[in-house]
């Protein structure tokens, strides 16, 4: 099945948060201009102009997107409509926004650009919490941000939040859930901290000077997330992913549903033809390797059948709908329990899955264990 989507990395913030491993750089000082420039460069190299793709979803993330200025991130929004054959038929537009970085006048352009999902990073709602966590902005301004995003006429808006911070009580989550409710978004992401080395968290959790939360925590902020968000309206449509009807993340569905993707920027990631590919990270090269005409790919990996298989599983019940049956077996001409079998009765005996007649899907256990569930379908092979 040809791509039908595009992610493209805008790799700078304003402020480095203490958890993050993402490819990204403080943007002061950056070439941020001739960044852009590049990018249009690999795109245009991808994408030949006399065979558009037809694209159904573009996601601009990051970094920060919202960290350019507004004519910098206009013309980036400029150049990938470009690549798309028909951009009436791009049915979900999102771009990365940090609170306090995207005014009037620059969510007016976005949305005059085709765009028509923000997905928000707030992370929590206590101002104290995000400055231990290093964010840059306030609970307010994230309020503020908002609203302002809707009053330009914005109505499909996720928040991100976190859990399972450092000094996180249940008290203060508790309450980010509510405030978040009171905004009324039709779609909150929410992940657990996990912390990744080469982060400012790392170096602090090797010194001894934060402290992860207990895993038992961690999971009961999950359930009274998932019950709070339940009560109010939402679908936990992913382990991490809740939404209003028919408010799902379209384009975050095309990695769980293991679909092809274009990749574009510094250290983004694609799957295009078979093959899952990563650019190159540190900008200086990044920019190099396109100006020198060269292929901004660091390393790519034809993905064998055996390990497409593997990550439909895994990748396929983090969704609600599960993995399907029929799916499974157009894709690979077998069925999943002929590949699987001891695995899965293991799981369904564990009561870690359920077999729903056409479709595999975690259990409440399965899912506070998704990792333990996932890593089952990779010793297969
Ligand atoms: S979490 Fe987002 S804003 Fe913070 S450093 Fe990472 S990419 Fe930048």
């Amino acid at each position: 099945m040809a791509a039908s989507s595009i992610y493209v990395h805008i790799p700078f913030c304003e402020q480095i948060c203490f958890y993050c491993d993402f490819n990204k750089f403080y943007i002061k000082n950056q070439p941020v201009d001739k960044y852009v420039e590049v990018l249009n460069e690999e795109m245009k190299r991808v994408i030949s102009m006399d065979e558009k793709p037809s694209i159904e979803t573009i996601y601009i993330g990051g970094g920060t997107p919202t960290a350019l200025n507004e004519q910098q991130l206009k013309q980036v929004l400029d150049d990938v409509n470009t690549l798309v054959r028909n951009p009436e038929q791009v049915r979900e537009f999102t771009v990365e926004v940090n609170p306090g970085e995207a005014d009037r006048d620059k969510l007016k352009m976005m949305r005059a650009a085709g765009v028509n999902r923000l997905s928000i990073g707030v992370q929590s709602f206590n101002d104290k919490l995000l400055e231990k966590i290093g964010r840059g902005h306030s609970a307010q301004e994230a309020v503020e941000t908002i609203d302002l995003a809707k009053s330009v006429g914005f109505e499909n808006i996720s928040i991100d939040l976190m859990f399972g911070l450092p000094e996180q009580t249940m008290e203060i989550w508790k309450d980010t859930i509510s405030k978040t409710l009171e905004l009324d978004v039709p779609h909150i992401s929410a992940y657990s901290l996990k912390i990744e080395e080469k982060t400012m968290f790392y170096n602090w959790y090797r010194q001894g000077k934060i402290q992860p939360l207990p895993e038992d925590t961690e999971a009961e902020m999950y359930e009274v997330l998932v019950s709070g968000l339940h009560d109010a309206g939402y679908t936990a449509y992913e382990i991490s992913n809740f939404s209003k009807y028919g408010m799902d993340s379209e384009h975050n569905k095309t990695y769980w549903k293991n679909n092809e993707y274009y990749g574009f920027g510094a250290g983004a990631h694609g799957y295009l033809d078979g093959t899952r590919y990563a650019n190159i990270g540190p900008l200086p090269h990044y920019i190099k390797a396109i100006e020198n005409g060269e292929s901004a790919v660091k390393e790519s990996h034809e993905v064998p059948k055996t390990e497409m298989m593997e990550e439909e599983m895994f990748m396929g019940l983090r969704m609600k709908e599960g993995v399907r049956a029929d799916r499974f077996e157009s894709k690979f001409q077998t069925s999943y329990y002929t590949i699987f079998p001891e695995v899965i009765h293991d799981l369904l005996e564990r009561e870690l899955l359920y077999d729903s007649g056409d479709s595999l899907h975690l259990t409440k256990n399965g899912k506070l264990l998704g990792n333990e569930v996932f890593e089952q379908f990779l010793l297969v092979y």
